[in-house]
């Protein structure tokens, strides 16, 4: 069965059942139909929250397909639950570009999934269109700005670094001009697009506190300079009263449910390849404050979303997790050990084995924040128990817990030995356990090179001559204390998406450093990354349908 055929046949509670199955009142929720509720700020508790488990669920370097991430954590949420554990999973929200491009959507997969699936995939309750016009207004602002003549802050439009957005893989919008058609019509500049989860605001909002907080960091969006070399931000041009009041709903984290009826929320959703790559910090306080446990997702590999959510994220709203749980899949393994994308299905314990090392400095990485990881092996039906062999003996001779999780084929049932292992590691862990990999002070160059032969393995970074000016005025505008929110392919610890396994002795070259002021990043764009991707020749959407009822077909 096709993961929306499983979905389907699922009778779904109504959400209040699920909302009082974690302590909060029907009442409180906002309704948005019978499945999906919004959830208030105010059901954030300090106090409870710094008391939950929190579990950071990543992953090795992943195939295109994605390596399950999202149906382990799911799965693993499931299964905590059904050892009688009170236990959420928060997760981030899908974005329209891989739903209609290669890698499906973001709402887990076979008995591991979150209902109702076709609405989190699609519109959801609203929030990416709502981050999406809140981006293209201050875009819209800008350039009424530069067109006119009574209000007019000076800005030089050749240095305007504000695009606008769309929740669409579409390269042609990649490089544009605006402005065209004469005097009336704005004034001519090169500009382009990136994806509605590529957008600052979703870095803002996904981690700031509370309104006040959001609106603060809209206002710190920096645009570009005027012709005297003075830096322009939002505010400048009054622009973050009128965002955050189109972001007032986008801003609480969403409830629905998985297929065992258990409580998911949610919320945010950049890609951690181009943006910081989880879900936002409300949605996980919000989960830590109304469970002893809570599963929370950061990919696609662990040097990317793993590394972004715990020296970004963690350093910034404080959030100490315990326990990171490691996928690693038998296919990906292969892959990285040189097997071709559609030799993965075929049992190839050599390329296995040749793949390891990759799995290896994943668990290093994990260790060098002082926590410990559990491998997760995500079961496919096209594993063999002597390839499942070599990854648990892998383990063993490196002192590691590996568990065999087979939650996409039996949901919760199939996470019982990984949700046990989990359990097991928490009860000998400590909150201030964590250590961050660099402290936010420390220069640039320091922080950059840190997470590029630390985490990634190289031996040096190359820096290019933008990037180098890139440098120079994120020093002018007295932004260097800000983190690292690295843009790089995920399909590779380097920048170069052909090595595969654990690459060494490789140069990271920095194209160009984009400045998120108001997110509070800095964002070292890496080897050929676009922050628009484009569709493949045959896109998913060439599968999706609708029928006269409303019944969607494809959706994979
Ligand atoms: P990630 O979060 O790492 O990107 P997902 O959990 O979204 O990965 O899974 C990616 C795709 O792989 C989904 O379509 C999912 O249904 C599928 N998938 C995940 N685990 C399995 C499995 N064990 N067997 C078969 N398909 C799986
Ligand atoms: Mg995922």
């Amino acid at each position: 069965m096709t993961d929306i055929e499983i979905a389907k046949a699922v009778e779904l509670k109504h959400i209040n059942t699920i909302a009082e199955k974690i302590g909060i009142n029907p009442d409180q929720l906002e309704h948005y139909g019978k499945f999906k509720a919004k959830l208030p700020l105010d059901l954030i508790n300090e106090t409870k929250a710094s008391k939950s488990k929190l579990i950071l669920v990543s992953a090795i370097s992943p195939t295109p397909a994605g390596e399950g991430k999202t149906t382990i954590s799911i799965g693993l949420n499931e299964g905590l639950n059904k050892l009688g554990k009170s236990s959420v999973v928060v997760l981030r929200e899908p974005s329209l570009g891989p739903v209609f491009g290669i890698k499906g959507g973001a709402t887990g997969g076979g008995k591991s999934q979150v209902l109702p699936m076709e609405d989190i995939n699609l519109h959801f309750t609203g929030d990416f269109s709502a981050i999406e016009k809140a981006h293209n207004l201050l875009a819209a602002i800008i350039d009424n700005n530069i067109q006119s003549k009574t209000n007019n802050l000076n800005i030089d439009a050749r240095t305007v670094k504000w695009k606008r957005v769309l929740d669409v893989n579409d390269r042609a919008l990649r490089q544009v001009i605006v402005g065209l058609g004469g005097t009336t019509m704005g004034v001519p500049r090169e500009t382009g697009f990136d994806i509605t989860a590529a957008s600052e605001l979703m870095a803002i909002l996904c981690l700031c506190n509370n309104l006040s907080d959001l609106k603060d960091r809209l206002g710190k969006i920096f645009i570009g300079f005027t012709y005297d070399k003075t830096p322009i931000y939002a505010k400048d041009l009054k622009a973050q009263g009128a965002m955050a009041t189109l972001l007032k709903d986008a801003i609480k984290p969403n409830l629905v449910q998985s297929i065992e009826g258990n409580p998911a929320i949610i919320h945010g959703g950049p890609f951690a390849n181009i943006a910081q790559g989880t879900n936002t910090v409300l949605a996980t306080k919000m989960g830590m404050s109304l469970a002893d446990y809570t599963v929370t997702e950061a990919g696609f590999g662990f040097d990317l979303g793993g590394e972004k959510f715990l020296d970004i994220k963690c350093q910034s709203a404080n959030l100490k997790p315990e326990v990171i749980v490691l996928t690693a899949t038998i296919r990906a393994l292969k892959y990285h050990g040189g097997a071709a994308l559609n030799e993965l299905e075929t049992p190839s314990p050599k390329a296995l084995k040749k793949g390891l090392p990759n799995l290896e400095k994943h668990l290093e990485n994990a260790l060098k924040f002082n926590i410990t990881p559990i491998i997760a092996i995500n079961q496919f039906t096209s594993d063999t128990a002597e390839e499942i062999e070599i990854i648990q003996e892998f383990a063993k001779a490196k002192g590691i817990k590996a568990a065999i999780a087979n939650v996409w084929a039996d949901g919760g049932n199939g996470a019982i030995e990984l949700a046990t292992e989990v359990i097991k590691t928490l009860e000998n862990t400590s909150s201030s356990d964590f250590k961050a990999l660099y402290n936010w002070d420390q220069p640039v160059l320091d922080k950059v090179e840190v997470i590029a032969k630390s985490i990634y393995g190289g031996s040096s970074v190359d820096y290019s001559a933008k990037a180098k000016a890139d440098l120079k005025r994120i020093e002018n505008l007295g932004l260097s204390h800000l983190p690292i929110c690295m843009a790089k392919t995920q399909k590779s610890l380097s920048d170069d998406e052909s090595r595969r396994g654990r690459p060494d002795n490789f140069i990271l070259n920095v194209r160009e450093i984009e400045i998120a002021a108001g997110a509070g990043f800095l964002i070292p764009i890496t080897g050929k990354m676009m922050r628009m991707p484009g569709l493949p020749a045959h896109p998913a959407s060439e599968n999706i349908d609708i029928d006269d009822q409303g019944n969607i077909s494809g959706l994979f």
